[in-house]
């Protein structure tokens, strides 16, 4: 497995829309794997395949790292991996009612926006082993997670959802930290 670098918004590769993985061969499954470590390195519960630069529709998610609910109705957090799932070529097959989450994004440090989605959704995917599988969330982390994950494939970003002048917000920000960035590797290049 490998690390792989999460571009930060805004760049153009984000805005790519992914295309179909054809077949669920060995280097699909690597980038599988090296999604898994890179989002657990980065402490995200979600990462797309676009937000690495590369326009495959390939999502990996685990909400179960988190704890969830409240009172008897409480999930406890599980270790990372237990609650790993690989969304391949995902399809929205329903998407139903309205469900407001304050949403994040590793391509998006450090920043933290309500966003409007569906409630209730149906999903089919094929899974790292190639077969076909199918998820049904409603009002959760997980059925936030999807959908935003989903989004990233269409070249489509959280900031996207929110009105134009938090988004310039938001972008004069990044722009800054990825300026400051960009100085830090220069200046990490140079200290001998
Ligand atoms: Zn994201």
């Amino acid at each position: 497995m490998a690390l792989r670098e999460i571009l930060v918004w805004p760049d153009p590769k984000l805005k790519l829309k992914a295309k179909p993985i054809a077949e669920v061969d060995a280097s699909v499954r690597k980038l599988c794997d090296d999604m898994a470590e890179t989002m657990y390195e980065a402490n995200g519960v979600g990462l797309a395949a676009p937000q690495l630069g590369l326009q495959q529709r390939v999502i990996a998610i685990d909400v179960e790292q988190r704890a969830s609910g409240e009172g008897p109705d409480a999930t406890p957090a599980k270790k990372k991996g237990e609650g790993l799932v690989w969304l391949i070529n995902p399809v929205l097959k329903l998407g139903e009612g309205e469900f407001t989450y304050t949403e994040g994004c590793l391509s998006i440090p450090d920043e933290y926006e309500e966003v409007t989605r569906f409630g209730h959704i149906v999903v089919e995917f094929l899974g790292r082993d190639g077969k076909q599988r199918r998820i049904e969330a409603t009002n959760t982390l997980l059925s936030v997670c999807v959908q935003h994950e989903m989004d990233h494939l269409e070249g489509k970003l959280f900031v996207d959802h929110l009105s134009a002048l938090k988004r310039e917000l938001i972008k004069r920000r990044m722009k800054k930290l990825k300026a400051q960035r960009e100085l830090e590797r220069k200046g990490e290049a140079t200290a001998l």
